[in-house]
């Protein structure tokens, strides 16, 4: 029998465990079928993946349904049902655990939906439909033992009970997988489940962890850092939920990554990490700090500083202890960190969400994602979303459109202050000019990035020339702010970004003096001689002398992924010419 699995990614970027796990459990459970993996991603055309698919002349089709692709795989299965009509189909994955009915009414080419944890039915069903196709006997039996599957019988559609797992599953990695990872991100899993249950969430339903084998864990660590991927990223939920695993795991990543004479990951390797901040206890956040610069990456999930509304979506978040270890985490600089805020939650309206917003700006992480309430299925907040008045849109990402506390058009502000966010603060790019504007014009930065999106509007396609032109006017008339002094900062904060050394006309004056500084960059370090820039520059007039920033484009900041930027005085920078 042939099988395919397909898991169709968000981006190229990404990879996905899920399949090499099905694979690996049907393999250990006895599976005789050839069974191939496919991981395309959203981008591709729809046809494209379908005559891939065809092309394999599977008799099983698998595919792993998540809120980023079912709307495609729905596309899909249309198309399947009339091209490959004799296919059998499983489905599996949160999009089709917790409505299975409503998805194998509505798409009758679907034979089976696994709820829940994949990797046993799955194998158990394949073994199953191997039975059936060998010996010609009915496979009613069997299906009616397997936990989690849904199928039809007759006209009924039979959905067995789901069943806790207690087992690990079995181990993904093999060569093949590293074969197709070719440097995308790669993801390890060493503790399954959430011991919360966040209502918006579905990773804590059912409250607990498994812990997964932890020296087993270490020497998959040991062979992700070296498949030539650069991030490597924990999809435990809440990675730091027992302390002691944290520890041990930290340790030995840091031993391995610290060992000059025979180092077990190699430099540049960086792990990412979903947390909880307030779990972090003192010895941690010190480990942490004394790691090389780079090699950690933090996520944590805040969602909002609003004691009610965490309290009505059953978080239980000391925020005192959050804020003080994530200020004591960003100190010590070594590594990104990335905050969650999340728009549209019970009782938070628009003035409690940007006091949240403020709160969260203020700790400095390198990234803070203003995302929207999205009523999954089988989270607590869509079972409440009637009684709690939430507007939402049924398809995809299920994402809130209103609630009694946040406005459709104040959705839409809050929207453009994404935009905002995204493209001044969280790229990076903005760094100084955007402190400065803050600091200058002492606006809130919930106000600043509302105001500055709604005049700006979503930008996508939007150059960054242009954008930056945009930002340099709107912020150049804010009360407080300098003119001069805001553009000699965009001009650093540009020549750091990237390593083009270019600034936007919005930036450029045309000075003779530029081609001393080149003249006495060159003479200084070579400037001209190598096959790449080393150096950016740009004059600085807003001082009582002439200065000149010069970034430095040999030495990337791991964290921030700027350059450096060094302010020389020029009469003495070209005093030797
Ligand atoms: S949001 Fe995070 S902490 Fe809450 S249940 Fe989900 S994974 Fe767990």
């Amino acid at each position: 029998m042939k099988v395919v699995i397909c898991s169709i990614n968000s981006k190229y970027i990404h990879s996905s465990l899920g399949p090499w796990y099905l694979k690996a459990a049907a393999l250990e459970a006895g599976a005789k079928s050839e069974i191939e993996i496919i991981e395309p991603n959203i981008n591709l055309k729809p046809d494209y993946i379908m005559d891939k698919l065809i092309n394999f002349k599977a008799d099983v089709l698998a595919f792993s349904c998540h809120i980023w692709n079912i709307a495609m795989i729905r596309l899909l299965l249309k198309e399947i049902g009339q091209r490959l009509p004799d296919i059998r189909i499983v489905l599996g994955g949160p999009e089709v655990s917790y409505n299975p009915l409503e998805i194998m009414s509505e798409f009758d080419m679907v034979d089976y939906i696994i709820c829940g944890e994949g990797e046993e039915p799955f194998s158990r069903l394949l073994l199953a439909l191997e039975s059936s196709d060998c010996s010609g006997d009915s496979i009613e039996g069997s299906l009616k033992e397997i936990k989690g599957l849904c199928y039809r019988q007759g006209a009924d559609i039979i959905c067995n009970p789901a069943e806790e797992c207690t087992s690990e599953p079995s181990n993904p990695y093999t060569e093949e997988y590293f074969n197709q990872l070719e440097g995308r991100i790669a993801y390890i899993e060493t503790s399954r489940g959430c011991p919360f249950s966040c209502a918006f969430c579905l990773s804590g339903r059912k409250g607990n962890v498994r812990f997964f084998d932890l020296e087993k864990a270490k020497k998959n660590i040991l062979y992700l850092a070296n498949s030539g991927s650069k991030t490597i990223k924990f999809v435990d939920r809440t990675f730091n939920c027992h302390k002691e695993r944290t520890k041990e795991i930290i340790r030995f990543i840091m031993k391995e990554a610290t060992n000059k004479a025979n180092p077990g990951i190699p430099a540049g390797v960086c792990f990412h990490f979903e947390v909880g901040a307030d779990l972090f206890d003192q010895e941690t956040i010190d480990l942490l700090n004394q790691a090389p610069v780079g090699l950690f990456q933090l996520e944590a999930g805040l969602q909002s500083f609003n004691g009610r509304t965490l309290e009505a979506i059953d978080r239980h978040t000391d925020l005192a202890k959050l804020k003080s270890n994530i200020i004591k985490l960003q100190a010590a600089g070594k590594m990104h960190m990335h905050i969650d805020l999340i728009a549209g939650l019970p009782y938070e309206d628009l003035d409690s969400f940007g006091h949240s917003f403020d709160q969260a700006y203020i700790l400095g992480p390198q990234m803070l994602q203003l995302g929207f309430l999205k009523m999954l299925h089988g989270s607590k907040l869509r079972r409440q979303a009637e009684e709690l008045g939430y507007v939402y849109c049924q398809e995809p990402p299920y994402e809130f459109i209103s609630n009694p506390w946040i406005s459709k058009e104040e959705k839409e502000i809050l929207k453009l202050c994404e935009d905002a966010l995204e493209r001044l603060a969280n790229s990076g790019r903005f760094a100084r000019s955007l402190a400065y504007v803050l600091e200058a014009s002492g606006m809130r930065p919930f106000t600043f990035f509302c105001e500055f999106g709604k005049k700006a509007g979503i930008s996508v396609g939007v150059p960054l020339d242009e954008y930056t032109e945009w930002f340099y006017e709107y912020a150049a008339d804010l009360p407080g702010v300098n003119k001069e002094k805001l553009r000699d900062l965009l001009v650093c904060d540009r020549l750091s970004c990237d390593n083009t050394g270019s600034l936007p006309p919005c930036l450029k004056i045309e000075d003779s003096r530029h081609k001393l500084v080149a003249r006495a960059l060159n003479k200084k370090n070579g400037y001209k001689k190598q096959p790449y820039r080393l150096f950016g520059f740009g004059l600085l007039y807003c001082g009582p002398v002439l200065e000149v920033a010069v970034a430095d484009y040999r030495h990337k900041d791991p964290v921030t992924g700027c350059y450096p930027v060094e302010i020389f005085n020029y009469d003495e920078l070209t005093a030797d010419l």
